[in-house]
Parts: C-alpha cells; structure tokens; sequence
C-alpha cells in the first residue's frame, strides 16, 4: 500500500531521514519507537506531504507523493492523521468537527454526512457527546473524537503521531482501545508511539529509528524480548 524508496529530508544542514526505504502492506499495524529527534515525525508528515521530502520516492495506493495538485488531493483523502494535540476545531461541535471534511472534500449531504459521523461515534464511544464542543471534552473524548474525523474521510491508512503522549494516565487505554478495535477491523495504520503494551500486542512490526536511519524492523516478539542491539536495550530500559 505504502512504499518508500530512498528518501531523504534536510532541514538546512540536518540530515533528519537519511536514504529510507520501507514498505507497508494493507492491513498492517506498524510501530515506529525511537529517540526525541530521530525522525518519526517528519516520516509521517511526509506521508501526507505535509513536509515535503527532498529525494526519492513515496507511493501510496498508486498515488505518488509530489506537487501534482491532483495527487495531493487524492492523498489527503486517502491519508487520515491523528496528532498529540487533537486539533479539533475549538469553534465547532464533535458532529461539525466530524462532518466537515466529509461535506467538503467527499460532497456528501449535510444528512448523510450525520449518518456516517453518528455510527462513527458509536464506534468511539462518543455517541452521546455529538452536540458538545471540544473545550466540554476530556482529552480522551477528545482524541477519540479526532479518530472518528480522521475515520469520516475513510481513509486507506490512518497516522498516529504519539496519540496518548498528551493525555493523563487513566485516559490512556480509552484511546488505546479504540486503535485496538481499528487495527482489528483491519485497518492499516502507522502509529508513532511510546506505549510499549500497545506495540507488542497490536503491531505487526515495530519500526526503531535511530538518527534518521530505520536502525531495525522486526516482529514485536523479536524486538520486545530478543533485543540483541545494545542501543535498543538502553532505549527499552529507560522507556519502561
Ligand atoms: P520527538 O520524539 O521529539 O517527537 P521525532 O523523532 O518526531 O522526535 P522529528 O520531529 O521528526 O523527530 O525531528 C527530526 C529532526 O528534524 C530534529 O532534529 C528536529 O529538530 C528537526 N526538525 C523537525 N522539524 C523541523 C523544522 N520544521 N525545521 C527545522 N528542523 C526541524
Ligand atoms: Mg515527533
């Protein structure tokens, strides 16, 4: 579904993706781990050309990731992100947030729309809050809400950059059930995170960045407990 073929990104001098190569399959759940800086982030807002990648080659459901207006249309409605902060629309109810893009982007009618952004809060746990606004809303209705957005676009692949980091601690396996329940329906997706229990019972591989590089990318049994990279352990040691 996703390849990436020998890409690199600067920033000035920064060499922040150095020469990566990578594939993802539909349906996969992939885990990329690594240091504060390593270059996760700039990976997946590469992925929706949020940044745009200096060298090599991203192809993502046949669409290639460049300037063709036309591509870049096609790849937003293809690629749904979900960050840290939310970003919900603060002026708009949960159902306007949800039914925004969808009206816009996929013209559907303002009916419909509602149709499919109920049953996707349903699928959240989020039903009964679709008349609220964002500031109502603990940050875990909040994230799940912007799961639910994401999802209205029905997207191919949906990225996740550290979805829990903002959340408190007894929020965090709301939101982490709610990705349980679409990695399970099948759905392919790219989850930067630090939830090591996420990684290994959800992801089908787990990604290490290290400087810029994919320093690994192996099965999470492999990864979690026959870790033979000393770099990694020390990593693993300090998350834990
Ligand atoms: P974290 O775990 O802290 O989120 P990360 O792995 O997501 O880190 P990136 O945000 O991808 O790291 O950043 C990779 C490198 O690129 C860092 O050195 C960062 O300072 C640099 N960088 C990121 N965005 C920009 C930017 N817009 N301008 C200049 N440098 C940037
Ligand atoms: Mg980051």
């Amino acid at each position: 579904l996703i390849t990436i073929d020998h890409v690199n990104k600067y920033f000035g001098s920064a060499h922040v993706l150095q020469n990566i190569s990578t594939h993802f399959n539909a349906g996969e759940v992939a885990v990329i781990i690594g240091a504060s800086g390593s270059g996760k982030s700039t990976l997946l807002r590469m992925l929706n050309r949020m940044e745009r990648h200096d060298s090599g080659t991203i192809i993502i459901n046949d669409i290639e990731v460049d300037d063709d207006l036309r591509h870049l249309s096609a790849l937003r409605a293809e690629v749904g992100m979900v960050f840290q902060q939310f970003n919900l629309f603060p002026h708009m109810t949960v159902l306007e947030n949800i039914t925004l893009a969808p009206r816009r982007v996929r013209k559907l009618s303002k009916e419909q729309a509602n149709i499919e952004a109920l049953q996707l809060l349903e699928r959240v746990g989020m039903l009964d809050h679709a008349s609220k606004y964002p500031f109502a809303l603990s940050g875990g209705q909040q994230q799940r809400v912007a799961i639910a957005r994401a999802l209205a676009m029905k997207p191919e692949v949906l990225l996740f950059d550290e979805p829990t980091s903002a959340l408190d601690p007894e929020m965090v396996k709301e939101v982490l059930d709610v990705m349980k329940e679409l990695a399970k329906s099948g759905m392919t997706m790219i989850v930067v995170t630090h939830e090591m229990g996420f990684a290994r019972e959800v992801g089908d591989r787990i990604l290490f960045f290290d400087q810029g590089c994919i320093a690994q990318d192996a099965p999470p049994e492999q990864f979690f407990s026959a870790q033979e990279n000393p770099r990694i352990r020390t990593f693993l040691g300090q998350i834990n």
